[in-house]
């Protein structure tokens, strides 16, 4: 949320290398390994697709350990005291004891998890772990959300009046009413895609009719006024129910929320973004890109690819997030100076990750699944602590931690997408293009192709793992490709065997392979992908760099954070940040190697445990290890290196 906002309730309170590679066919009669990918400018002929939600779970190991942390975080939470405001909103009674901080009943952002977040997060995990609690307690609190607008009688639903956006339409500050009101809208349009739930979708539609009818008689001048409060995904959620509902009037209300001022200079390829604030910008980006994929109107994916290309390349943190306070800050390519405790908000890898599942959705580039994999592992992963409670910044000033949201007295808008991405973790990892399968993450998980008949397993302890195997179950025998990410880190050249036997020829890392064969159950698919130490230097300062042994970014043991529990490590209250941080310390200083990208200062101890080890030059030692496995330590990410 914005700074303006925090502050007022603080005074409260790849280029498509297209896997061709060299030869074309393998050694081997079949399979065929083949290019795998467009070419470079060509229009796809068929989108890359996910698959449903129910056709992927999750097997043992680190990301099915995380879902089931966030599960009992949401079995945790009560319907009485999330639907309190919900109620005596709709003038109905309510002696539940309300949650607090961004849900406590003064805070103007109140309903934004308990009837958004807190819904999609339900959907999602009713379908990603069959677990029929999830959907009863969906369906359970959709009736009560229900019975809340139909107390109301225009279609209005809220944890809070409508004066917020009467105050908004006269041009009166109000913290985001419509960022609120998108969260609730796309709780139920989850309910409803996602689990069948039947009741959702007419009060999501309710919902929008009452925004389409608020507008009447705003002049366009006075829309644009109000667009400048953050409203999240408004465009996104009304493009999507115009998908669901095939009705072009959703179409049209999207439309309301677009902002030529912001979205031209994009469409032109001008990063006008310093000054901007992340989390409100990226959702209008998702809205853009849905817009493209039901409208067909080419600009809007312009609009997407080039935001996207831009945030990651001049914008972004080793980390694969981005922004400090919660905005861009500076020009583009200029981040030096920037590291501190407010970095990369977590809400905006979250909404980054989004975009780049749609952009991949239309061009089947490696590039957008390496970048998710470097989000998902060094800024998903460890910000979720034992407990289902959330990160809001990750820091990346020298010798800080990790602090977490309160169980019951937070609800910050980054516990809410947190929620929301743990419970959706098998989402990204397996797409479709007809009969073809992506593999695109290297996580233990099996998919359930019904319409293909296909039942494959993955087996993989990656990262600890530097490679995967997929397992045939089942198969019609009919040929079909299967492709495998080869990502850009990979060191040395990745191997790929066939039931043992090695293909000759595999693509270049940033790309796919494509391995084409009649294939049968029992069938193994084996994928060694090495990993080496690299380096990558911060966007403007090349003495300024970050080491990577693969995906994975590497962060140094500063030794023990603060107290477990403590106020420094657990946050109550409204507020993001602890209280009277110091300033960050000094970046370890190294030498440099002679080569580009190479980290001399880093050396690895043991491939097994990941850990690593690097000497400063003020001769103190460092541990070294993944930044997601430092959970209780202070840590660095950067390092300073000299010549
Ligand atoms: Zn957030």
């Amino acid at each position: 949320m914005t700074n303006h906002s925090r502050r007022d309730l603080l005074k409260a309170a790849t280029a498509v290398t297209t896997a061709l590679c060299s030869h074309g066919v393998a050694a081997l009669p079949a399979p065929h390994v083949e290019a795998s990918g467009p070419t470079a400018d060509a229009e796809p002929a068929g989108k890359w697709q996910p698959f449903p939600l129910t056709a992927v779970r999750l097997g043992p190991g680190l990301f099915k350990d995380q879902a089931e942390i966030n599960a009992r975080y949401l079995d945790s939470l009560t319907h009485d005291r999330l639907l309190h405001s919900f109620r005596l909103t709709a003038g109905l009674s309510s002696t539940a004891t309300p949650y607090g901080g961004w849900e406590e009943p003064t805070c103007e952002l109140r309903g934004h998890f308990a009837g958004g977040h807190y819904l999609s997060a339900l959907a999602l995990a009713s379908v990603t772990s069959a677990n029929d609690e999830f959907k009863k307690r969906g369906d359970e609190f959709v009736a009560a959300l229900a019975q809340c607008q139909k107390e109301m009688g225009t279609g209005y639903l809220s944890a809070f009046p409508p004066d917020l956006f009467e105050r908004l339409a006269k041009g009166q500050s109000a913290w985001a009413p419509f960022y609120t009101y998108h969260k609730i809208m796309a709780g139920l349009l989850d309910m409803h895609t996602l689990t069948g739930n039947a009741d959702a979708l007419p009060v999501a539609e309710g919902m929008a009719r009452w925004v389409a009818a608020y507008f009447v008689g705003i002049s366009a001048e006075q829309r644009q006024r109000i667009l400048r409060t953050e409203y999240g995904g408004m465009n996104e959620v009304l493009v999507n129910l115009a998908a669901v509902t095939q009705k072009e009037r959703y179409l049209e209300t999207a439309r309301l929320f677009e902002q030529p001022g912001f979205l031209d200079p994009l469409a032109e390829r001008r990063d006008e973004l310093r000054g901007l604030h992340a989390n409100t910008h990226v959702p209008k980006i998702i809205g853009a890109a849905r817009m493209y994929e039901v409208s067909g109107e080419r600009r809007y994916r312009e609009i997407a690819e080039y935001f996207l290309d831009e945030v990651l390349t001049a914008r972004n943190y080793a980390i694969g997030n981005t922004s400090l306070g919660e905005h861009w800050t500076t020009p583009p390519g200029q981040l030096q100076g920037t590291l501190a405790w407010e970095n990369a908000e977590c809400c905006v890898a979250y909404n980054l990750m989004k975009l780049q599942r749609l952009v991949f959705g239309w061009t089947g580039h490696a590039r957008w699944m390496d970048e998710y994999e470097r989000a998902l592992f060094n800024c998903r992963l460890g910000t979720q602590d034992a407990h289902g409670l959330k990160q809001y910044f990750l820091p990346l000033g020298a010798g800080y931690w990790r602090a977490y949201n309160s169980p019951n007295e937070s609800f910050w808008c980054c516990t809410g997408t947190g929620a929301e991405e743990f419970a959706k973790l098998t989402d990204t990892i397996y797409f479709h293009r007809g009969s073809d399968l992506y593999v695109n993450q290297f996580i233990a998980s099996s998919l359930h192709w019904k319409e293909e008949g296909l039942v494959l397993e993955q087996v993989t302890r990656f990262p600890s793992e530097q490679g995967t195997t997929l397992e045939f179950k089942s198969s019609r025998p009919a040929p079909r490709t299967i492709h495998l990410r080869i990502p850009g880190w990979v060191a040395g050249g990745a191997q790929v065997r066939v039931n043992g036997r090695p293909l000759e020829a595999v693509a270049d890392p940033g790309s796919y392979v494509g391995i084409r064969r009649a294939w049968r159950a029992g069938d193994t698919i084996t994928v060694q992908l090495p990993m080496a130490l690299w380096s990558q230097p911060l966007p403007g300062d090349d003495s300024v760099a970050a080491v990577l042994y693969g995906p994975l970014v590497l962060a140094a043991d500063w030794g023990a954070g603060p107290a477990a529990g403590g106020a420094e490590r657990v946050i109550h209250g409204r507020p993001t940040t602890p209280l009277n941080v110091a300033p960050p310390a000094a970046l370890p200083r190294v030498t440099r190697g002679s080569a580009a990208g190479a980290a001399p200062w880093v050396e690895l101890e043991s491939k097994a445990d990941l850990r690593f080890k690097a000497a400063a030059l003020d001769a103190r030692r460092y541990t070294v290890m993944p930044l997601y496995r430092i959970l209780d330590q202070r840590y660095s990410v950067y390092w300073q290196a000299q010549t």
